[in-house]
């Protein structure tokens, strides 16, 4: 089985767009892996209408957009900084993914 890069809950730290240096939680992985949606991140405006039998308010609301796994890398929680995955082999042949920068695993 291949090890995702990138899971829910994950820290990770964008390298690309408006939000560029910032980090976030992961709060969504697409069925194909290939995109997330980072909380905070990447916020676009959508206009809605009002439906007041779902109680919604017309207006502007915010709301994160998603951006390709290239552009986001996991932060280390060991060494605090951003990284690419290694894969690392346990001793029961389980694979972990592991930071490249100080080889911590990253569960
Ligand atoms: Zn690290």
């Amino acid at each position: 089985m291949p090890i995702p890069p990138i899971k829910k809950n994950d820290e990770v730290y964008i390298l690309r767009g408006k939000d560029r240096g910032k980090t976030g939680r992961v709060l969504i992985v697409n069925p194909a892996g290939a995109r997330v949606v980072v909380e905070g991140i990447q916020m676009i405006k959508r206009h809605t209408r009002p439906n007041p039998q779902k109680n919604i308010k017309g207006g502007i609301v915010e709301k994160e957009a998603s951006i390709h796994i290239s552009n986001v890398a996991i932060v280390c929680k060991n060494c605090k900084k951003h990284t690419r995955i290694a894969n690392k082999i346990l001793a029961d042949g389980r694979g972990v993914r592991a930071c490249k920068k100080c080889g911590n695993t990253i569960e």
